[in-house]
């Protein structure tokens, strides 16, 4: 009854049309309930309605979904892990707290690729996310339920979590907005940590405007984080509608150039670069000024190996806690400390992430650091610069956020082609240098929707959330939901 609608609407229907919280949120879990079996976007659902009494907010009495690596206290936390099954932690992630606080109502937490690690959401241990639009192809990851439950309409926000592309790219597969702010800005305490020096926490709404509204209640410094930046003060919802005339931005050619395509045959992709110049035209009679750049393809190739080395790395080190001893079942009838840790681990983690911890423990080995982990760190360095560089003259870096649809579950295309390597990769790039970067619909292509990228400088969090509110009005997709299922 619910179903497609954004905070704004339900907020109306709060405040000025007699429906409680409580009736919305009944509704909302008996649908979720009603996809579950089908998507597979929760792994939890929550059936006891609890809020915190008389908030006065925009999101207050508004029901929403975290990612399941979100510590909450007394509820199942499993980061779609089996090794953390049976985890409940004892304390609320901030972000958890502070939606809590402002009278957000939790209606379930996500299914996502196991430990965050992963782009395809279908690594989780409860099963395959499906897309919403197709359910035959991946909603992709690794927020992948947060991504499938906005996109299927059931919330109208769900929390995630980006290290490379975990918000972004999952939005664009699934048609919905994703955002993740500047590094730092939000709070990660009690995000479980994949790679702390990439991870963001971030939102996915069906509007800007939405997103803008989730950011600023979750945005703030924390005493618990000491990455986290100083608050910024502002208000990003009040700054949505600034003029944009002669905001400047710059597109890749290594990366959406038509030509680079030109004899793969591959439709889609054509018309996702049609589409993509279509909108920077459309956006160019709006007030923006938008030029080509070239950067060095050897550089843009150098972003998924880099991205993997660092990240491997620093997820080794981040989940050496879990060995069965502190966090994880602890495996019976074993001899030594160490059959039970190889026991618990060798059981309690797919092969994705076993593979992942091999790559991460041979970077890190001493003899391996300064060849692969430092070159890696060199690698991002020269990128995160000549981005830098380039935001002297321009606002913002603007590129289709993938090369095409959501892939079927029997995809087996080329990991080491140009096409995968840079047009699938290029949203670590807001990783590598901690950029606030939006996703949004821009077009559908064969019934299925495809993202455009928007990354802007460090600390203008405002300015791209109000250059993508602009965005959104010239795409003519803001709200979609996948309307499957209703009658
Ligand atoms: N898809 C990327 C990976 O495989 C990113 C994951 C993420 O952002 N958490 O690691």
């Amino acid at each position: 009854m619910y179903r497609g609608k954004s905070i704004t609407e339900l907020r109306d229907l709060i405040d000025n049309q007699g429906v409680s919280p409580e009736e919305i949120f009944k509704s909302v879990v008996e649908d979720c309930h009603k996809y579950q079996d089908e998507y597979n976007s929760f792994v939890t659902i929550i059936d006891k309605f609890k809020m915190k009494a008389r908030k006065d907010t925009l999101i207050t009495g508004i029901p929403y979904a975290l990612k399941d690596n979100f510590s909450t206290a007394n509820i199942l936390t499993t980061s779609s892990s089996n090794i953390l099954k049976d985890y409940i932690p004892v304390y609320d992630a901030t972000v958890y707290k502070k939606l809590k606080n402002a009278g957000g109502v939790l209606v379930g937490k996500t299914v996502l690729d196991e430990l965050a690690m992963g782009g395809t959401g279908t690594t989780g241990h409860t099963g395959v996310v499906k897309n919403p639009w197709d359910k035959t192809r991946m909603i992709g990851g690794s927020s992948a339920g947060s991504a499938s439950s906005v996109a299927l309409g059931l919330v109208p926000f769900a929390i995630g979590s980006d290290t490379g592309d975990s918000i972004r790219k999952p939005a664009s597969l699934g048609g919905v907005v994703g955002f993740k702010p500047t590094y730092g800005r939000i709070s990660r305490y009690g995000l479980f940590a994949f790679a702390s020096s990439l991870d963001h926490v971030g939102c996915l709404t069906r509007n800007v405007k939405d997103a803008a509204i989730v950011t600023d209640i979750i945005k703030g410094q924390d005493e618990a984080d000491m990455t986290s930046l100083k608050d910024d003060l502002k208000n990003y919802v009040d700054t949505l509608e600034n003029d944009i005339k002669g905001r400047k931005l710059f597109y890749i050619k290594e990366v959406c150039d038509k030509e680079l395509y030109k004899d793969s045959n591959d439709e889609v992709l054509m018309k996702v670069l049609d589409d993509f110049y279509k909108t920077l035209d459309k956006l160019r009679e709006e007030g923006f000024i938008i030029e080509e750049i070239s950067i060095d393809k050897n550089l843009l190739e150098a972003i998924y190996p880099s991205y993997m080395s660092i990240s491997c790395a620093e997820a080794t080190s981040n989940n050496a806690n879990l060995t069965g001893i502190q966090f994880g079942p602890r495996p019976e009838g074993v001899a030594s400390y160490q059959e039970l840790m190889m026991k618990a681990r060798t059981e309690g983690f797919s092969e994705l992430i076993k593979r992942r911890f091999i790559l991460g423990s041979f970077i890190l080995q001493k003899e391996n650091q300064e060849k692969l982990f430092l070159n890696a760190c060199r690698v991002r360095r020269l990128i995160v610069d000549k981005i830098n560089d380039l935001f002297k003259t321009y606002d913002g870096m603007i590129l289709p956020a993938s090369g095409g649809i959501a892939p079927k579950f029997s995809d087996d295309s080329e990991k080491l082609s140009d096409r995968y390597l840079i047009l699938e990769n290029h949203l670590a790039i807001g990783n590598f240098g901690g950029f606030p970067s939006i996703t949004l619909p821009f077009t559908m292509v064969n019934d299925m929707p495809v993202g455009i990228n928007l990354t802007g400088r460090v600390c203008e969090d405002d300015v791209v959330l109000n250059m993508a509110n602009y965005i959104e009005k010239v795409t003519g997709l803001k709200d979609i939901y996948s309307k499957v299922g209703e009658e």
